[in-house]
């Protein structure tokens, strides 16, 4: 089995100012000392390093690529839109949309990053590997067209599938989404639309607060089409594989994939400061494992893994290490020395009952 990785170190060179946490600089907010925005190339070049360290990344095919074109860029966003962007980003940097400040040369970088996306997603679909992961950074998933935000400055994942269905690699797409936060830039990207399925698993009303009901199912002929699975604060793995199971598992069914696409947060991780579940990682090698099965079952394997969020610097790198040797069918394995304490501190049986009864709610909302 062959897996590639597609990195640029350039991506860890995007950067973003004016921020404490997710909390703009003014008023009684003061500045950090070290850090600001949580999305910071730490976690990412950790977990680069981590695979590098463990041996993993000899198993690896390491892969560049070229930045995504402007024309493949306007699949997804309006042409002023980019215009703006780049100008502001020649002048210096700025921000557009919310929490999603970038410096000079931050467009270019950005469409590095839906560039990786991009090649990632060819590459798999042209059957060079066995499946991919793309190390993307800035993330993707809650970009609109017009519209950046939540740390996201272009789509990447929808700019990489429109990109595809342009070249004729592919004609249905399914978007798996894990990310602690709602998948809003994808869901609205392809809302009304038949050929692309967008799944996003996330916690209820994080981020944003106002979207990701079970209830929106897609319009027009993509009714159907979108399936939100909200879950309660405090989700841990046992909760997340029941996910799995019981909605995303017979969803991919129905849909008969060419490829399945993973948008991989972290931030469902039992650390992390802007989610509240307790996912450790055996939750992201297990769930990786599930959705491998069903692309082996569904569209010959095709699988392509897309990094978005996860902020907890020390333990994003060991679930991303998870993901990726599951990917690769490695026997290496990162050692997390907190894991025997994250385990212990799962939901007990009271929860794992309570979560059983809410997942048969959302079944009984999309029949
Ligand atoms: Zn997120």
């Amino acid at each position: 089995m062959t897996t590639a990785f597609f990195w640029d170190e350039q991506c860890f060179w995007h950067i973003g100012e004016g921020y404490a946490l997710t909390y703009r600089l003014g008023g009684h907010v003061q500045p950090m000392s070290v850090g600001g925005l949580p999305e910071s190339p730490e976690a990412k070049r950790r977990m680069k390093s981590l695979i590098d360290v463990t041996g993993l990344g000899r198993e690896l095919e390491y892969r560049h690529a070229r930045p995504a074109s402007r024309n493949e860029l306007e699949l997804v966003h309006p042409a002023a839109f980019l215009d703006t962007f780049k100008q502001l980003s020649d002048e210096g940097g700025g921000e557009l949309g919310l929490r999603t400040p970038f410096g000079k040369g931050g467009y270019e970088i950005a469409a590095l990053s839906a560039g990786l996306a991009r090649a990632a997603l060819f590459a798999v679909l042209k059957g060079e590997f066995d499946n991919a992961y793309a190390l993307t950074r800035p993330p993707g998933h809650h970009c609109l067209p017009d519209w950046p935000n939540g740390f996201c400055l272009l789509a990447n994942i929808a700019i990489a599938v429109e990109a595809a269905f342009a070249e004729g690699l592919a004609s249905r797409v399914a978007v798996l989404d894990w990310d602690v936060h709602h998948g809003n830039g994808t869901e609205a990207i392809f809302y009304d639309r038949d050929d692309v399925l967008t799944i996003s698993i996330h916690q209820e009303h994080n981020y944003p607060t106002d979207t990701g009901d079970v209830q929106d199912r897609g319009a027009g002929a993509g009714e159907g089409f979108n399936l939100n699975i909200p879950l309660p604060g405090g989700t841990g793995h046992k909760g997340y594989l029941e996910a799995m199971e019981r909605l995303v598992l017979p969803s991919l069914e129905d849909f008969q994939p060419d490829v399945i696409i993973v948008a991989s947060g972290y931030d469902a991780s039992i650390y992390d400061p802007l989610g509240r579940m307790m996912a450790v990682p055996d939750t992201f090698r297990q769930m990786t494992a599930m959705v491998m099965e069903a692309a082996d079952n569904l569209c010959h394997g095709k699988l392509v893994v897309v990094h978005e969020g996860g902020y907890s610097d020390v333990h994003v790198p060991f679930c991303g290490h998870a993901v990726v040797e599951t990917l690769a069918g490695s026997n290496i394995r990162a050692v997390d020395p907190m894991e025997e304490v994250t385990n212990k501190r799962q939901p007990g049986p009271e929860f794992d009952a309570f979560l059983s009864q809410w997942i048969d709610g959302l079944r009984k909302s999309l029949d």
